[in-house]
């Protein structure tokens, strides 16, 4: 893989993309974006052999680029996984992004949805994908009209890369004599563009998958996971589509290169969606491992008369964490001492303004609406959460019981974490709720 002498995949790395209100495809705001591939340059490379599959693998494992969904799950590990099974294997793009202050996949596919696009494609070359799923939220109309749009081109573009390409397109299940295999299907992945309805739950990846195939988005009982069973029962490849959109970048600079971008021993960028009191709300592109310090800097500084009081570090599900941490990077893993964690990189910024249990109230009526409803831990565990944090002193003892039991017991993330904000409160704003 060629290298470059500059380290950073996006050398500028400051976007300060104020998300002003409506959204208007390819005239986001991109004050000071980064130069990012856009040509299907890295793909090409692939389908002409002048990169293989395993050094696609090598570069994925050095970059350390993680799922950038929220699970945080190590890249390589999932193609590896897929790759590993018996075809037909299928690949899912989520673009149901749901978490609450997640704008991030929003912005960056209005800005341009090629870059995720190419690393679609890319995994499916690498894997061996034959059908290809894009779940996009209902709420987000210019980037499906975008989708539509990329889409159409896109399909003109496999039928020239096969004619350029030819050995590279076949059947990627059908082991040729000289060891190879063909990247993509004749005539390229078949590609669908879906809508969700708008139900939180489905950005959970087996309930999108149930949602996919026309039903009601259940989350599944695991295992088997989706790398083994997925859409339809076939091994399946689920990625947020800010993981794919790295790719490019990631090929062109070469892994190791990417991971140096991080800070405070952290690998790679993120894009942290910022929004609370803050001068400048918006999808900020910064080194893993940044503070909220850092990122209400950049932000342009608390709202006039505001002073940071507490923040949540990963939109509805990560917890409430108080001023005293600002100075903890924020990246996977680094906030679990803290009963914490950034998920997809939503971090709301709370005031004096603001009372942290009025926070937590009012996510627990979020996750009590969006509850699925298939296990009991969950569907009454969040309404009778909700209930007791109505109380002017919260009840510690019931509360930490339904934590337990909503976190030992839930079937999927949502009701697994839904106790966060109140468990936050009595850890570190306990003032708030006692006598
Ligand atoms: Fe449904 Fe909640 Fe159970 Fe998840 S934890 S399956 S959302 S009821």
């Amino acid at each position: 893989v060629g290298r470059r002498q500059v380290a950073p995949a996006e050398e500028e790395a400051v976007v300060a993309l104020a998300r002003a209100g409506a959204t208007a495809p390819r005239r986001a705001p991109a004050h000071g974006a980064p130069p990012q591939p856009h040509d299907y340059a890295q793909l090409e490379r692939l389908l002409r052999g002048e990169l293989r599959p395993i050094d696609v693998l090598r570069e994925l494992e050095a970059s350390g680029l993680r799922g950038l969904g929220g699970a945080g799950f190590p890249a390589w590990r999932k193609w590896a996984t897929v790759a590993g099974q018996p075809g037909p294997r299928h690949g899912v793009v989520n673009v149901d992004e749901g978490e609450v202050g997640t704008f991030k996949d929003w912005h960056l596919l209005a800005h341009d949805p090629r870059p995720a696009l190419e690393g679609m494609l890319i995994a499916a070359a690498v894997v061996g994908l034959r059908h290809l799923w894009i779940y996009v939220r209902d709420e987000y109309p210019d980037v499906h009209a975008l989708l539509e749009e990329e889409l159409r081109a896109l399909r003109e573009r496999l039928a020239v890369w096969q004619q350029r390409h030819p050995h590279a397109f076949g059947d990627p299940d059908a082991p040729r004599p000289d060891g190879t295999r063909a990247l993509l299907p004749a005539g390229g992945p078949a590609i669908e563009l879906r809508r969700g309805a708008g139900a939180y739950v489905c950005g959970e990846e087996s309930a999108l998958i149930e949602s996919l195939e026309g039903k009601r988005g259940l989350p599944r009982l695991r295992p088997p996971i989706v790398a083994q069973r997925g859409v339809f029962g076939r091994p399946t490849l689920a990625h947020n589509v800010e993981t794919l959109a790295w790719l490019p970048t990631l090929l062109r600079d070469g892994g190791a290169a990417w991971a140096a971008g991080g800070v405070r021993g952290r690998s790679g960028w993120r894009r942290y969606s910022v929004s609370g009191r803050v001068r400048r709300p918006g999808c900020y592109l910064r080194p893993a491992g940044t503070t909220l310090r850092e990122l209400i800097e950049a932000a342009g500084g608390m709202a006039d008369g505001h002073e940071l009081y507490a923040f949540l570090p990963g939109g509805a599900s990560g917890g409430i964490l108080p001023a005293a941490l600002a100075d903890e990077p924020l990246d996977f893993d680094t906030l679990a001492a803290h009963g914490a964690f950034v998920g997809s990189m939503a971090v709301v910024v709370l005031s004096q303004a603001d009372r942290a249990r009025d926070a937590a109230a009012s996510l627990l009526r979020f996750f009590a609406h969006e509850s699925c409803g298939q296990c009991t831990p969950c569907r009454a565990g969040t309404a009778q959460a909700l209930a007791l944090l109505q109380d002017e002193v919260w009840d510690r003892e019931r509360l930490a019981d339904l934590s337990q039991v909503m976190r030992e017991a839930s079937i999927c993330g949502l009701g697994q974490a839904a106790p966060n904000p109140f468990d936050s409160v009595l850890r570190f704003f306990s003032h708030e709720v006692t006598r």
